[in-house]
């Protein structure tokens, strides 16, 4: 139970910052690290695989380093997703901390 609402405020991060740049793995664990999400690659790439199979990600892959990296962005339907999950935060933000 703890774990499925942490894994949703993840979500919500992943879908953020995708909206603000090309987002990948590996930046998109430091990022959630410095707020406190420790996740491993186990459990994040199922999460991307995931949010992008329900059409909220889209992937492109690139050769960095002579190595493969999947770069992820939002999609439209990510984007009016997002702005729809934003006016609920801010809905349980007033009534549950301010
Ligand atoms: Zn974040």
């Amino acid at each position: 139970m703890i774990r499925d609402i942490e894994l949703a405020f993840i979500k919500i991060h992943i879908l953020y910052h995708a909206d603000k740049e090309r987002v990948f793995g590996i930046g998109l664990m430091q990022e959630l690290a410095e707020h406190d999400y420790f996740i491993s690659p186990g459990t994040l790439y199922p999460i991307l695989n995931k949010l992008e199979n329900d059409g909220l990600l889209i992937s492109e892959k690139e050769t960095v380093d002579h190595k493969q990296r999947k770069y992820y962005t939002i999609t439209e339907s990510g984007k009016s997703f997002l702005n729809d999950m934003k006016n609920r935060i801010h809905e349980l933000y007033k009534e549950v901390v301010s």
